[in-house]
């Protein structure tokens, strides 16, 4: 869920970038190519998907694609350009994009490649997750409480809430940091105060009822799901 947008254009990498996150993601976005590279060798295995332009400051988003490559990085990325000649897609192609979208494009298809490439993606997350008597419903982004039972309710989630609860269902037993955390709800930069993890987990637990005290604080460390045996 979480994108590395590399648009040197403003209007159009505020527009995606809006677009992007109304739509649930996490977005990472650089105005430069050299910007782009910074968060990549930062930790290139927090994003699901790469929307490179081609023609940026520093880098180009083809040299970014063969960076990554390079070093087999299997990052899905989707180029942007303006260049429509099928030499132009070729090239891209060949340094290692896996689609190709030709400005001016529509908001609708850039939403529709990303989700084709995240189901592509190696890194994909199965729609629906279930441990126990919660289920987790990433397409409809809800937390189904006893599924398939007479008392099966079903519990609405904020983009954050359930963010939050996926990635503790993909790492039960494990310790959560909160540094963790702020790297799986905020984009870089976002700076968030430091109550708010705490204060996210507060309303998720609170959503989940009963299933709210599977998720224990571990002092002075951070958090941990301990599903039921
Ligand atoms: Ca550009």
């Amino acid at each position: 869920m979480r994108i590395l947008l590399a648009e040197d254009e403003p209007d159009l990498g505020k527009a995606v970038e809006r677009v992007l996150t109304r739509e649930g993601y996490i977005v990472d976005w650089a105005s430069s190519g050299d910007e782009a590279l910074g968060f990549l060798e930062l930790n290139a295995s927090i994003y699901e998907v790469g929307v490179f332009d081609w023609m940026l400051p520093g880098m180009t988003g083809v040299e970014l694609c063969k960076w990554l490559r390079l070093r087999s990085l299997s990052l899905p990325v989707l180029m942007l350009t303006a260049k429509d000649k099928v030499e132009d897609r070729i090239i891209g192609l060949d340094a290692g994009a896996d689609d190709y979208l030709v400005k001016p494009f529509s908001m609708a298809e850039l939403l529709a490649r990303l989700r084709a490439l995240r189901r592509r993606s190696p890194e994909f997350k199965s729609a629906q997750i279930q441990i126990g008597n919660v289920l987790l419903d990433c397409d409809r982004r809800v937390a189904v409480l006893h599924p398939g039972k007479v008392e099966e309710s079903i519990v609405e989630l904020t983009q954050k809430e359930f963010l939050l609860l996926r990635y503790f269902m993909e790492h039960p037993n494990q310790i959560v940091t909160r540094d963790m955390v702020l790297n799986q709800l905020w984009a870089f930069g976002a700076e968030p105060n430091s109550n708010v993890v705490a204060a996210q987990m507060r309303l998720l637990r609170r959503k989940l009822g009963e299933y709210g005290d599977l998720i224990e604080t571990v002092y002075g460390m951070g958090y941990r799901f301990n599903p039921p045996e």
